[in-house]
C-alpha cells in the first residue's frame, strides 16, 4: 500500500492529538488524514445537556488543533464513514476501539460496510491503558472483584505514549462539512474549560499542586482534592497512558492512590466489556428478585436535594449546579437512593447520566451497582451508609454543605449535619436507623436465592 493513499482517521472518544496511538498507526499507512467526528443522534439524543455541551467544546477545540480541518457529518455512521471514505478515495479507516456495548455494535456493522467497497477497518488502541477484554485470570474468565483484577492491571503493565501531535501528518481538506450545531442550554451552569490543552493544563496544575496530598484529600468533598480529570477521560482529551506515565516511578501515596482510582475505571470497563448487559441490568441476578419502592415523590425530593440530609442535598445541588459531584458524595447520595428511600438503582443512574459532564456508561452504571450492592462489590448489602456521620466525618466543618445548600448557611460548624428546626430546610424525610433494617431485611430475602 503506498503511503500516498489517504486513509480517515474517525474520530470518537479519542478528541486529542497528542499520545494517540490510532493516528500513529494511520500516520504509518499515509501521509494524508482526513480528520472525521460523526453527530450520531443515536448518541447525543439520551445524553444530558452538560455532556453534550462540553463535547461541543471538545470538537471546537479539536477543529483548532486541526486549523479548522475537522470534518464534521451528521446523521448514521454506517452511511456517514462510508460516504466520507468514499469521496477522498481512502483506503483505510481507523479508529481507537470504542469498548461501550453501542459502538461495539455500530462498529460492527460500519466495518461491514467499509468491506463492500474494499475499504479497510483498523482499530488501535482504546480509551483505556490496557483494552477491556484483555485481562483474564488464568483460567480466562473474566475477573469479577476489582482487588485481582487491579493486581493483574498492574502487573500487565502497558506501552508509553504514542508520539503524535499536530503535525504528524498531512490534514486532508474536508471535502464538506456540517457546522457545529448550538450548543443546549446550561441554565448558568458553567463548565470547565473543553479541549486537549486544557486537560493538560489542569493535570499539571494537579501534579504541582494537588497530588502529595491526593491520598488524604480524595475524600473530602470540602476541599479541591481531586484531578477533576473525568470529563476529559470520558471525552479522550488526554490519554490515561498519558497520565500514568508521568507518575510512572512515584510511589508516594498520593501517586499511589491516584493509579488506583485509574485502575477502577479500567475495571468498570472491563467488566462492561464483558457483560455489555450489566448496563440496564443487574451484575449479580440474585438483586433481580429485589423489592423496590415505586414512589415518584421521594425520588423528585431526591433529585431536587430537598430529602431533609444535608451532605445528600449538597452532592443533589452541586450535580445540578456544577454537572459534577465528588466521588464521596455520590456513593453517599447513590447509599441513600437504594438503601433508604428503596428506589432501584437505575433511576439514579439514569438521572445522573442526564446531569454528569463526565457521564460515562461504564463508571456510572457499574459504580452505582457497586453501591446498590448488586453490582460487583464482594461485601455488597451491609455498607449501608448513614448520612449524618458520613456528613460529620468527610465534610468536617460543613463547609461543602453550606456552599451548596444556602438555608443551612447560618448554622454553624459540623452541627450543619443534623440541622434543628431551620427554616426552608426540609426535616429528614425518613428515619435512616429504620430503613437501614428495612435494606438488610429485604437483602436477607434475595441473598439465598
Ligand atoms: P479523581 O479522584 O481525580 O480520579 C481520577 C480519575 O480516576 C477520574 O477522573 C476517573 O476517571 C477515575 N476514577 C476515580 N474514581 C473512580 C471510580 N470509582 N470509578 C471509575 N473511575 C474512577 N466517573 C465517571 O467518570 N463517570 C461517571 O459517570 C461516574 N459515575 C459515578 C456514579 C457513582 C454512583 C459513583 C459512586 C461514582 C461514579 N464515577 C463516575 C466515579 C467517580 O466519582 C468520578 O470518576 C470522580 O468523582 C471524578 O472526579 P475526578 O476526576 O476529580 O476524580
Amino acid at each position: 500500500m503506498t503511503r500516498e493513499a489517504p486513509v480517515v482517521l474517525w474520530f470518537r472518544r479519542d478528541l486529542r492529538l497528542g499520545d494517540h496511538a490510532a493516528l500513529l498507526e494511520a500516520s504509518e499507512h499515509s501521509k494524508h488524514v482526513l480528520a472525521l467526528y460523526v453527530l450520531d443522534d443515536a448518541l447525543l439524543k439520551p445524553s444530558g445537556a452538560p455532556r453534550v455541551a462540553f463535547l461541543h467544546g471538545c470538537l471546537k477545540a479539536l477543529d483548532d488543533q486541526l486549523g479548522g480541518r475537522l470534518m464534521l457529518v451528521k446523521g448514521d455512521p454506517v452511511n456517514e464513514v462510508v460516504k466520507a471514505a468514499r469521496e477522498i478515495g481512502a483506503s483505510a479507516v481507523h479508529v481507537s476501539a470504542d469498548t461501550g456495548p453501542y459502538g461495539r455494535r455500530r462498529d460492527v456493522e460500519v466495518k461491514k460496510a467499509l468491506a463492500e467497497h474494499d475499504i479497510a477497518w483498523t482499530e488501535t488502541g482504546s480509551s483505556y491503558a490496557i483494552t477491556p477484554g484483555r485481562i483474564t485470570k488464568p483460567d480466562g474468565e473474566p475477573y469479577r472483584v476489582f482487588t485481582p483484577f487491579h493486581r493483574a492491571w498492574a502487573r500487565h503493565g502497558w506501552p508509553g505514549p504514542a508520539d503524535t501531535g499536530e503535525s504528524i501528518v498531512d490534514w486532508v481538506e474536508p471535502p464538506w462539512s456540517v457546522k457545529l450545531p448550538k450548543s443546549p442550554s446550561l441554565k448558568g451552569m458553567e463548565l470547565p474549560e473543553p479541549g486537549e490543552k486544557a486537560a493538560l493544563e489542569r493535570w499539571h496544575e494537579f501534579l504541582d499542586d494537588g497530588i502529595e496530598t491526593y491520598d488524604e484529600d480524595r475524600d473530602r468533598p470540602d476541599r479541591p482534592g481531586t484531578t477533576r480529570l473525568s470529563p476529559y477521560l470520558r471525552w479522550g482529551c488526554v490519554h490515561p497512558r498519558t497520565l500514568l506515565a508521568d507518575i510512572a516511578g512515584n510511589e508516594g501515596t498520593g501517586a499511589k492512590s491516584l493509579r488506583g482510582e485509574f485502575a477502577w475505571r479500567e475495571f468498570h470497563a472491563d467488566v462492561l466489556w464483558h457483560r455489555p448487559e450489566t448496563a440496564r441490568k443487574n451484575y449479580d441476578s440474585r438483586f433481580d428478585a429485589m423489592e423496590y419502592e415505586s414512589d415518584d415523590e421521594a425520588f423528585k425530593r431526591w433529585c431536587a436535594g430537598r430529602t431533609g440530609f444535608p451532605i445528600v442535598d449538597a452532592g443533589m445541588r452541586q450535580l445540578l449546579a456544577e454537572g459534577w459531584m465528588h466521588n464521596r458524595v455520590r456513593m453517599i447520595v447513590a447509599s441513600f437512593l437504594v438503601k433508604d428511600l428503596h428506589l432501584p438503582w437505575w433511576l439514579g443512574a439514569r438521572h445522573f447520566m442526564q446531569h454528569l459532564v463526565d457521564g460515562d456508561l461504564a463508571s456510572n452504571q457499574l459504580n452505582w451497582q457497586w453501591v446498590a450492592g448488586s453490582g460487583t462489590d464482594a461485601a455488597p448489602y451491609f455498607r449501608i451508609f448513614n448520612p449524618t456521620t458520613q456528613g460529620e466525618k468527610f465534610d468536617p466543618t460543613g463547609e461543602y454543605v453550606r456552599r451548596y445548600v444556602p438555608e443551612l448557611r447560618s448554622v454553624q460548624g459540623k452541627a450543619v449535619h443534623k440541622p434543628k428546626d431551620v427554616k426552608g430546610y426540609p426535616a429528614p424525610m425518613v428515619d435512616h436507623a429504620h430503613e437501614r433494617q428495612v435494606a438488610l431485611e429485604r437483602y436477607g430475602a434475595i441473598k439465598g436465592t
